[in-house]
C-alpha cells in the first residue's frame, strides 16, 4: 500500500520547483511562482486519472470527507449511514458537519452490507457513505440503487482503495462524489493530503470556496475576493501537492506490483484448506493494497495471527481487536467523549452505540486477517512470504 516507499526523482524535481520559486502556497502570488502550481497540475491529473470533470484538493483525507459533505448541503439532523469497519476519520467528517453517522454492518466483502443499509433508511437520511475498505469496492449498484429510490447521495470514501474499479470505473468516481486520501501510509502519498472527486459543478465549487475560508476565487486580488457563504481552511500546500504530482504519474506502476505480489501470496494460500478469500463484488476490481482472507473461527483466527506474527510475517492486521479501524474498541464515540460540549441536537439523535448488535460484522471481523502488500519487496521475498505464511497457517488449521 505505502507510495512511501518508492521516492524518487520526480518527486524531488517537483519540490525543488516550489522551494526554488518560494511560494509555498497553492493560491496567488503569480508574478513570482515561476509558473508552477502544483496543486492545480494535481487536480488534472486527477481528472484524467479518475475520468471525472472536477477534483479538489485538501490537506487530509479527514478533510476531504467533512468538505464532500459541506459541498453539498449535509448539516445539522442529517443522517449519514457507515460502515462499522473503517477508520475513525468517517465518523469525525460526519458530526463535524452536525451531521450524524449512523453506523450499519459489513458483510464478506468488509464493506457495507446494503440490506442493513435499506433497513437504516429514515426519513432524515441524506446520505450513504461506503467506505472500500483494503483496496476493494462496496457494493456499489445495491446502495446506488437504495440511494435512488430514497433520494440519498452516494459518497464513496476511496481512501484505501485509489486505483479500484467498479464496473470499470474508477472507485470515488461512481457516486455523487469520492474522496481519497494521501496521507503518508496510503498507496500514493503528499504526506499529507486528499481530494475530493465529482462530476457535480455545484458541489465542485462549493468544495472550492468552503475549503478556502468560502472565497469566491473570482479575479486576481485574493483581497477583494468576496464570500457567497462561510468556509474553513482545508488548503494543501504546494510542498505537498508537489509531491502528490510525482506520485500520481506513478499510481499505475504501484497497482501493478501490488497486483503481482498480492497474486503470489494468494496463490500459495488457495493450497489451504479453511481459507477463503475476501469477497470481491461481481464487475469490481481491487487495488490490490492488502490481501484478506478469512479462517473457520474467530479462536483460529486469533491463533492464526499469533502464528504468523511468530513466523515472521509482518504488517498482519486483526481488526477485530484493532483501535483505529473498527466499532468494537471506540469507546470515545460510545461515550460521546468530546473537549467541548456536544450540541443537545447531536446528543439526542446519536444511536446508542454502547448498546447496539453488531454481532453480524463481530462474526466476519472476528475471522478476517489482512496483509498489507508492500511495493519494495523483491520477488524472492514475496515467495519467502508466502512459503512463511503457509506454514504458520498450516500449523492452526
Ligand atoms: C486514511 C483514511 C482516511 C483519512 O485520511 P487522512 O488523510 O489520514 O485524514 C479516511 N478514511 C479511510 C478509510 C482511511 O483509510
Amino acid at each position: 500500500m505505502p507510495g512511501f516507499e518508492f521516492f524518487g526523482d520526480l518527486e524531488r524535481k517537483h519540490l525543488n520547483d516550489v522551494l526554488e520559486s518560494g511560494v509555498l502556497m497553492r493560491y496567488g502570488f503569480d508574478g513570482m511562482r515561476n509558473g508552477h502550481w502544483k496543486a492545480r497540475e494535481l487536480e488534472q491529473a486527477l481528472c484524467r486519472r479518475m475520468e471525472v470533470s472536477h477534483a479538489q484538493l485538501v490537506s487530509s483525507g479527514t478533510a476531504a470527507l467533512t468538505v464532500a459533505l459541506a459541498s453539498a448541503g449535509v448539516g445539522a439532523g442529517d443522517e449519514v449511514i457507515m460502515p462499522v469497519f473503517t477508520f475513525v476519520a468517517s465518523f469525525e467528517a460526519v458530526l463535524s458537519v452536525g451531521a450524524i453517522p449512523v453506523l450499519m454492518d459489513i458483510d464478506e466483502t468488509l464493506t457495507l452490507n446494503p440490506k442493513a443499509v435499506e433497513k437504516a433508511v429514515t426519513p432524515k437520511t441524506r446520505v450513504i457513505m461506503p467506505v472500500h475498505m483494503c483496496g476493494s469496492s462496496a457494493r456499489l449498484s445495491e446502495l446506488k440503487a437504495i440511494c435512488d429510490k430514497h433520494n440519498l447521495l452516494l459518497l464513496e470514501d476511496a481512501c484505501q482503495a485509489i486505483g479500484a474499479t467498479y464496473n470499470g470505473k474508477p472507485l470515488g468516481s461512481y457516486g455523487d462524489l469520492g474522496c481519497f486520501s494521501f496521507d503518508y501510509v496510503k498507496t500514493i502519498t503528499c504526506g499529507e493530503g486528499g481530494a475530493i472527486i465529482t462530476n457535480n459543478a455545484d458541489y465542485a465549487r462549493n468544495a472550492d470556496h468552503y475549503s478556502d475560508h468560502g472565497h469566491d476565487h473570482i479575479g486576481k486580488d485574493r483581497g477583494a475576493e468576496s464570500h457567497p457563504f462561510m468556509g474553513y481552511n482545508y488548503r494543501i500546500s504546494e510542498l505537498h501537492a508537489a509531491v502528490g504530482l510525482a506520485q500520481i504519474g506513478r499510481l499505475d506502476e504501484f497497482l501493478s506490483i501490488q497486483q503481482q505480489h498480492s497474486g503470489v501470496l494468494r496463490k500459495a494460500l488457495e493450497s489451504i484448506p479453511g481459507i477463503r478469500f475476501r469477497e470481491v463484488p461481481e464487475g469490481a476490481e481491487e487495488n490490490y493494497s492488502f490481501l484478506s482472507f478469512f479462517l473457520p473461527d474467530e479462536a483460529t483466527t486469533r491463533a492464526a495471527h499469533k502464528a504468523l506474527t511468530e513466523e515472521g510475517v509482518d504488517g498482519c492486521f486483526y481488526w477485530f481487536d484493532n483501535n483505529w479501524h473498527y466499532i468494537k474498541k471506540w469507546e470515545h464515540l460510545k461515550k460521546l467523549k468530546t473537549l467541548g460540549k456536544v450540541s443537545e441536537e447531536v446528543r439526542a439523535a446519536m444511536p446508542d452505540y454502547e448498546k447496539a448488535d453488531f454481532s453480524a460484522s463481530d462474526a466476519v471481523m472476528g475471522r478476517t486477517i489482512s496483509v498489507l502488500i508492500k511495493l519494495g519487496w523483491s520477488r524472492e521475498e514475496v515467495e519467502q512470504r508466502a512459503e512463511n505464511m503457509v506454514k504458520a497457517l498450516k500449523k492452526v488449521l
